[in-house]
């Protein structure tokens, strides 16, 4: 079995491609970003991990599924009642269905199993923990939840500093701590270094655990930036060079194995990890397909 750590975007992608190889993965997955809007639990990386999985995500934006409508998000605001997120008539079942159960006494790892489970996914989808962890940027003007600086304020803002509110008291859950004992090796996907991966490895039990196994990080910096999103600013306010360096100290306590893109080459060597090559853009499931052969074969 492979353990997957992972956010959105970069790994639900690299996901599509490692699922079509094997059915023995556990995605660990962060729950740093989630919030409750309109009176349900929104899980943004679980979600895009399951509608990427079962081949149902909006390719076009990486978040929802593809061919959502907005009719409800829509007549709220005609209502006068306006959502902090654009939320799909699809997907909101989704979050509607995770809500009843935790209401019900449901944990968020069996309400997740639960979910995934009517997505048609095999892979283990698991929340990083149980407890509530909340990402939070300390800005010039302010601090304020990730999602109100990345979708109100669109990531204008200059950020000083990241913390994850609440983390001190989470502990990895049963089910995570199982899958990372059992697994044969970690593979870290391109996503956020700061807001997807840290909370992971900031939950009790989680780090610990990495030293002894063979971990491969996919750099989501190609040169000295990110594909998509807010990785760059978010890694300078942490101190970090934005590049695939930076990446690698990030996790250089249990790096074993850097995958760059073809055209960070020049990086390729030996350093206290290995760094190795790879075109790691995801333009579709063949281009993902091709990078997770590339990647298992360093897990054999
Ligand atoms: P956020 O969008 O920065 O909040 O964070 P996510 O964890 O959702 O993931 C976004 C990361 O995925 C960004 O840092 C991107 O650089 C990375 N990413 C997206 N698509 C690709 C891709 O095709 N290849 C690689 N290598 N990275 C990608």
């Amino acid at each position: 079995m492979i353990c997957v750590l992972s956010g959105g975007t970069g790994t639900p992608k690299f996901l599509q491609g490692l699922k079509e190889l094997t059915e023995e993965i556990a995605v660990i997955v962060n729950t740093a970003e989630d919030v409750w809007v309109s009176g349900n639990k929104i899980c943004p990386d679980i979600d895009s991990v399951i509608y990427a999985m079962a081949g149902v995500i909006d390719e076009s934006k990486w978040w929802g599924i593809k061919n959502d409508t907005f009719i409800t998000h829509s007549r709220l605001r005609e209502l006068g009642f306006d959502e902090s997120m654009m939320i799909g008539d699809l997907d909101r079942a989704t979050h509607i269905i995770r809500s009843e159960l935790l209401r019900k006494g449901y944990s968020l790892t069996e309400t997740t199993r639960s979910l995934k489970n009517r997505f048609g996914v095999k892979a283990e989808i698991l929340p990083m923990c149980e407890e509530e962890v909340a990402t939070i940027v300390l800005t010039k003007d302010g601090e304020m939840h990730f999602q109100e600086f990345w979708i109100k304020h669109k990531g204008e803002k200059e950020v000083l500093d990241v913390v994850f509110r609440g983390v001190e008291k989470a502990k990895a859950t049963k089910d995570v701590l199982n899958a990372l004992d059992k697994c044969k090796g970690v593979v870290i996907g391109p996503s956020n270094p700061i807001t997807s991966i840290l909370p992971i490895l900031s939950v009790k039990g989680v780090r610990e655990r990495l030293i002894d196994k063979k971990v491969i990080v996919i750099s989501p910096i190609l040169g000295n930036k990110p594909v998509s999103g807010p990785a760059a600013k978010l890694m300078k306010a942490k101190g970090y060079e934005v590049s695939p360096l930076g990446v690698a100290e990030v996790y250089k306590d249990f790096l074993n194995v850097l995958v760059v893109d073809e055209g960070d080459k020049g990086l390729v060597g030996f350093y206290e990890y290995e760094i190795v090559a790879f075109p790691t853009i995801m333009k579709g499931k063949d281009d993902a397909v091709k990078l997770a052969e590339f990647v298992v074969e360093f897990l054999i």
